[in-house]
Order: structure tokens, then C-alpha cells, then sequence
């Protein structure tokens, strides 16, 4: 008898997203608030990590995550402390203007443990234990093909599949930049004999949970990171380092990770795009892979519904790539700075000596930390408008008539803002209403920017919701209709 193979599954959605890591889900749920049909499609079968990976949250991240109502899970887990630092030099922002002037200590298992429940609640579909394996795309949809032979077709795919993404290359897009030049172990093991906790040997030891140790120990070949990290290697290391072992053993993890440093040379090639590590690797140092994943997720979720949505052209999405490529550029650049740094010759122990002088200047401390923290991400350049255009907006309370709330308690349902901070004027938003909400209220004026300083606050405000200013005015509502169509699409007629 002729063996008839089963017909293989197709699903259909808006959008299809590979790979469930922070941003995958981060972006799954933007577009789930936005109404659209997405699917996440997960290789691994259950929640659990290779690694530990990220150990915390910056500013942005823990402001981005208040935009959605959902800051206070995350701060519940982990602990808030100054995280921030370059080159291992600590850097304080407890005087920046922020709710969060500090950073979270969480691990990534916890982090996306707290995503995946916010997940459900909202009902995005995760289908663990799915691996892609090809991308095939066509005039109107993409599929998407898995290793059981099912296939998902959309109107985008976007790939949140890490470093070595498969949408990335099968979109044929180019990965430039730098091999790595160093390669770490890592590990959390239990120890019989106590080490001294430090920075030392192009990384440091310190504690972990549950009474283990972690251990993140630079290796002197490179090529170490093709072979499979055993006990016996980071024994090797901490002997290399400290002349004993400790006695390592019972290891929860070991792993390798590089400075490979590589971005996407673009973000979107067609009806595909990438997000988070699929589009740029960097070193760990300073800890702002997770965050700048996080926030390119934030940053192309609501782009990406208004376009499926149909009340935005495609056209929105280059914007993605204009606003988010070259923040990572700049992550890069501030990783191989802090890479070079980390050297233990004389020489550059004696450049970074000088480099922590620099960053007890306040101007230096601030510039500095504002990048690692993400407070000075701003996606218009300096010109004709007010200083705020382009940044985060601040988290004023804003008082109107009905009552007294948070800017970023406006900004849970991920819809745009108008606030109009003056008394309503003759300008009326109402064709955009089913896409942006209109507040009239009052908040406090100066205002104070991170890195900026202070400045008059404007009258009006279009805020979008990612969070960032896209128009401001001050006395008057100039280029508002402009900016509404930009980025809300055309008025809708009456
Ligand atoms: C040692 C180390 C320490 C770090 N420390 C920090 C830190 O302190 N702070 C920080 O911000 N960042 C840190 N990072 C970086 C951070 O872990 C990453 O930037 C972050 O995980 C990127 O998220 P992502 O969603 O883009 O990719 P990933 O987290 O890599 O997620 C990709 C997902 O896609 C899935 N996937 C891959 N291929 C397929 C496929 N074909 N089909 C289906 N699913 C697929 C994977 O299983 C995975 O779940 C660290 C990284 C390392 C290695």
C-alpha cells in the first residue's frame, strides 16, 4: 500500500514572529494591544535558558515596561540598585530626572518568566517547541515553514531569533562588523573552598543563587567558543586566574560568549524584518542587549500594527530602521570602547584609570550613564523644535478635570497622546480620535530632561506609543496636523 503522507497544517495571521525571547514576546504584545493577529513561534519547549544571560533592567526599560502598566511585576522580582557602569567604572544616576534613576537586578529566566504571564493574560499565542526552518516570500504574504512540516503565512514576519538568526539570512541580509577577540567561560557551580568574590581575569566571581558561585573567566584562545564548554575548561581558567580551582563542581550551567560585535546593514527586507540580537550582537559589557531588544520591539510594534491595520502606509516601517539603527551603532561603539578597556596590561589599566577620572565630572557621568541607561535615546536630531521632540516624555502628573494621573498611566493601552497642556485651543484632533486620545490637564512647568536639563515645557505634546515626543508646540499648534498624519496615518473624514 502507498504510504500518503499527511497534509502538513498552514495558519494564517497578520503577523508571524520567530523566536519567543524578549523581543519577540515584547513585540508580540504590542501588537496584541493593537489588536492584531500574531503568532510566536519558539524552538525551545519549555521557558528554561542555556544561561542566566541578562542580569538586569536600565532606566528606559523599567520606563518603557511603566508605559504598559506593568512595571511594578517586574520590580517585585529583582532588585533596584545602580547598575549602571562602563568599563566596570559605576556610574550613579540616582539625580536623574526619572521615576526609575536606577537600574533592576533580575535575571533573564525571571524576566521573560513575567513576560510570558503578561502574555497569556492578554491572550497572545505562544507555540513552544517550533523551530523554523525556511522563509519563502511572496508578492502579498510571507510563510514560514517548521520542522514538522507546518507552515504559517502572514503579511509579516518579523525575526526575533537572536544572534544567529535564520530569518536573517534566509532574508539574505548582511551581518557586518567585527570577529570576536576574546571569548569568556561562564558558569554557576558549587565551590568547596571559598574564593574571594571580584573583578579579576577579564571578568570577575562572585555569588549566585542558591549558595552557588558564578564565574565569568576570559579565555586566552578564541577558538574555544567552537567547542562545547566542559567542567575541566573552567577549572583550567580559575586555576589560570587564581592558581586553584576551588574545587568546582556540580556547574547548573557553563557556557561561552564572545565581543563579536555585528549589526544588520538593514533591519527589513521586504515583508520581513528583524529585532533585537537577530539585528545586532555586541560584548554583554554594561548589560543592554536584552534592553535594546526590549525597546526595538517597543519602537516597531505599533508601526507595524498601524500598517496592518491599514490606517498607516508601509512606509512607516522604514522608520524602524531610521530611528532604531543607529542606537545600536552607538551600543556598539560604547561595548568596544568599554572591550578595550578591559585590557590588563599597564598601559590600559593606566588609560582606564584616567577614563574613571573623566567620569567623576558631572557632564561625563551624565553623558555616559545616559547612554547606558537609555535616557538619552533621542530619535529626531537637534533643530527648529523644542528640546523634548524626539525623546522619552517625562512622567509628569498631569491634572485635568476628571482627576489627577501619570503620563505613563495614559500610555497602558499603547495608543497615541495628545495632551494639551494650556486650555484647549480651536485645533481639533478629532480625526484621529479612534488612534489617539486627547487630554487637556495641566503638569508642572519647567521640565527637566536627562542629559538636556531644564527646559520650558511646551503647550501641547503629541506623544507615541512608544513614549517619545513627536511634535511639540508652544503657543501655537503648527505642524501638529503634519505630524498626526505622519505617524497616525490620514485624518479619517467625519
Ligand atoms: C553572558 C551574557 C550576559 C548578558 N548580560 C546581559 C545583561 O546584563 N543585560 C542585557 O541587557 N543583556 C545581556 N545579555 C544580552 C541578552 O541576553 C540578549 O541581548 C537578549 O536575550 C536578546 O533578546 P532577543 O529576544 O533578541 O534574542 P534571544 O534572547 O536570543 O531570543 C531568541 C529566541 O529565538 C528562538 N529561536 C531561535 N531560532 C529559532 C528558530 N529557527 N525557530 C524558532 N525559534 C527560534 C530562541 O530559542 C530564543 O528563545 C547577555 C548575553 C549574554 C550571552
Amino acid at each position: 500500500m502507498r504510504h500518503v503522507r499527511p497534509r502538513a497544517h498552514r495558519f494564517e495571521h497578520q503577523v508571524v514572529i520567530v523566536g519567543g525571547g524578549p523581543a519577540g514576546m515584547m513585540l508580540a504584545a504590542e501588537l496584541k494591544l493593537a489588536n492584531v493577529d500574531v503568532v510566536v513561534l519558539e524552538r525551545r519547549a519549555t521557558q528554561d535558558l542555556e544561561s542566566p544571560r541578562s542580569r538586569g533592567l536600565h532606566a528606559r526599560t523599567i520606563e518603557v515596561l511603566d508605559q504598559r502598566g506593568i512595571a511594578d511585576r517586574f520590580l517585585g522580582e529583582g532588585t533596584p540598585m545602580q547598575v549602571q557602569a562602563f568599563a566596570g567604572i559605576p556610574l550613579d544616576i540616582s539625580d536623574f530626572p526619572t521615576r526609575h534613576n536606577y537600574g533592576l537586578a533580575l535575571l533573564q529566566s525571571r524576566f521573560e518568566r513575567i513576560m510570558a504571564t503578561w502574555l497569556a493574560e492578554l491572550g497572545v499565542h505562544i507555540a513552544r517547541g517550533r523551530e523554523v526552518t525556511g522563509v519563502t516570500s511572496y508578492p502579498q504574504q510571507v510563510e514560514v515553514t517548521l520542522t514538522d512540516d507546518s507552515s504559517h503565512r502572514a503579511e509579516y514576519l518579523v525575526g526575533c531569533d537572536g544572534s544567529r538568526s535564520m530569518v536573517r539570512k534566509k532574508a539574505g541580509i548582511e551581518f557586518a562588523g567585527w570577529d570576536p577577540s576574546v571569548c569568556w567561560i561562564t558558569a554557576e557551580v558549587e565551590m568547596r573552598e571559598q574564593p574571594e568574590f571580584g573583578m579579576r581575569g577579564g571578568g570577575g566571581i562572585g555569588p549566585a543563587e542558591d549558595g552557588r558561585v558564578g564565574v565569568t573567566l576570559a579565555e586566552p584562545n578564541t577558538d574555544a567558543r567552537f567547542q562545547e564548554p566542559t567542567l575541566e575548561d573552567l577549572r583550567t581558567a580559575l586555576t589560570r586566574v587564581d592558581g586553584t580551582d576551588y574545587g568546582a563542581h556540580s556547574p547548573r550551567y557553563i557556557s561561552r560568549f564572545t565581543d563579536m560585535t555585528r549589526q544588520a546593514v538593514t533591519y527589513r527586507s521586504g515583508r520581513v524584518l528583524i529585532a533585537g540580537d537577530a539585528a545586532h550582537v555586541h560584548a554583554p559589557l554594561g548589560g543592554q542587549g536584552l534592553n535594546l531588544a526590549v525597546q526595538d520591539a517597543v519602537n516597531l510594534g505599533w508601526k507595524l500594527a498601524q500598517v496592518v491595520n491599514g490606517t498607516s502606509p508601509d512606509t512607516l516601517l522604514d522608520s524602524y530602521e531610521a530611528e532604531r539603527h543607529p542606537v545600536a551603532t552607538g551600543v556598539m561603539r560604547n561595548t568596544m570602547a568599554q572591550r578595550g578597556l578591559s585590557a590588563t596590561d599597564a598601559r590600559t589599566v593606566a588609560l582606564r584609570d584616567m577614563v574613571a577620572d573623566l567620569l567623576t565630572l558631572d557632564d561625563a557621568r551624565k553623558r555616559t550613564a545616559g547612554m547606558i541607561s537609555g535616557l538619552d535615546i533621542s530619535y529626531s536630531a537637534d533643530g527648529d523644535h523644542h528640546p523634548v521632540v524626539g525623546r522619552r516624555v517625562p512622567d509628569h502628573q498631569v491634572k485635568t478635570a476628571h482627576g489627577s494621573k501619570r503620563v505613563y498611566d495614559h500610555l497602558h493601552d499603547a495608543k497615541g497622546l495628545l495632551l494639551d497642556l494650556e486650555a484647549p485651543s480651536g485645533f481639533d484632533p478629532s480625526p484621529w480620535s479612534e488612534r489617539v486620545k486627547h487630554i487637556v490637564g495641566t503638569s508642572p512647568d519647567p521640565w527637566e530632561l536627562p542629559i538636556v536639563g531644564t527646559v520650558e515645557a511646551p503647550s501641547a505634546l503629541l506623544v507615541r506609543p512608544d513614549g517619545h515626543v513627536a511634535w511639540a508646540g508652544t503657543g501655537t499648534y503648527d505642524g501638529l496636523e503634519e505630524a498626526l498624519s505622519t505617524w497616525f496615518g490620514a485624518a479619517t473624514p467625519p
